[in-house]
């Protein structure tokens, strides 16, 4: 039997709904929200990807503000911006769009971001304290994976969870949200020596690699829930023969479809519920920032 497909763009308009719901309740109190987004230089399909938010932004009632600077504007001047919105009040959450230019260090200048304000959940402090399961904001791609689990409500406590890869936002934060809820995990990753011996035994595969068809369906055990966060731009011939790009995830999604039990496509799986999440971080920081208030932290 085909597995079931999940459905990120449905579980996405849910967390929109709830946000939607708490941004009127905030603004009951007098609290507007606003994200401020940073971007340096042209990063691919940053217009386009900036945009889309900027619209999802003002359907929530979140004022959004996409910030421009030069790809030459150096350390200091990314700095000298991001403190500015550390300390603007009005400014209530900060995202930065990636890729940076390659003279900047990404954790580095995710670090100087309010950890208050941090609403992707980047900033070296939040991912720490996934640790000690006490984040101010937790990581969102992280976030949005435990979401689609919980929305197809997988019974995580002792079942065996594989993710393949490590990545500081993405695998090693799910690797630990899933030992937080007592499943039993094994953390693949560029060195593990047999990729099959591990996969095959997940009940739950979490693959985060950014490799194009490294999971085909021999990889998986029959029945099991598979979430492909992979984003991989790839080069394809249409049926017309022209040349063209393609959005496809880590999962060779043709053939798992006939083992898995249930399956997140790409695109229309993680992503759209990575971008919900933000805009739910953004709330969240916006609750954290007054609880910081009130409490003098
Ligand atoms: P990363 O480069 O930080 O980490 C990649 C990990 O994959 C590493 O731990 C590496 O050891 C492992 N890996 C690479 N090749 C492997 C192989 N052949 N076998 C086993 N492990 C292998 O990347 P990241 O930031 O964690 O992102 C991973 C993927 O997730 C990318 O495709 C990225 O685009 C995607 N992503 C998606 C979303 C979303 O919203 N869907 C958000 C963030 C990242």
């Amino acid at each position: 039997m085909a597995a079931k497909i999940i459905d990120g763009h449905a579980v996405a308009e849910r967390i929109r709904q709830d946000v939607r719901r708490q941004v009127a309740e905030l603004a009951q109190q007098g609290v507007r929200l606003k994200l401020a987004a940073l971007m340096v230089g042209e990063p691919p399909a940053g217009i386009v990807y900036a945009r889309s938010q900027a619209r999802q932004c003002e359907e929530l009632g979140i004022a959004y503000e996409l910030i421009q600077l030069p790809g030459d504007c150096g350390v200091g001047g990314l700095t000298e911006r991001i403190e500015q919105l550390n300390g603007d009040p009005a400014v209530t959450g900060i995202m930065m769009h990636l890729p940076l230019p390659q003279s900047m260090d990404t954790p580095s200048m995710q670090y100087r971001i309010d950890p208050y304000k941090d609403v992707e959940g980047v900033n070296a402090g939040n991912i720490g304290m996934v640790f000690y399961a006490e984040p101010i904001i937790a990581p969102c791609t992280a976030l949005a994976v435990m979401e689609l689990v919980r929305d197809i409500k997988m019974e995580i406590r002792g079942a065996e969870a594989v993710v393949v890869g490590q990545g500081a936002i993405v695998g090693l934060p799910i690797s630990v949200f899933l030992v937080q809820q007592l499943a039993t995990v094994t953390c693949c990753h560029i060195a593990t020596r047999d990729l099959a011996v591990h996969t095959r035994r997940a009940d739950l595969l979490i693959v985060a690699a950014g490799k194009p068809g490294l999971v085909t369906a021999d990889l998986i055990k029959p029945g099991a829930v598979v979430i492909d966060v992979g984003i991989n731009r790839i080069k394809v011939v249409d049926s017309a023969g022209q040349n063209t790009v393609k959005t496809v995830g880590d999962v060779d999604f043709k053939s798992a479809l006939k083992v898995a039990g249930a399956i997140t496509p790409v695109p229309g799986g993680v992503g759209p519920v990575t971008v919900a999440t933000l805009l739910r971080n953004t709330v969240e920081a916006a609750r954290k920032q007054m609880e910081r208030t009130c409490t003098g932290a």
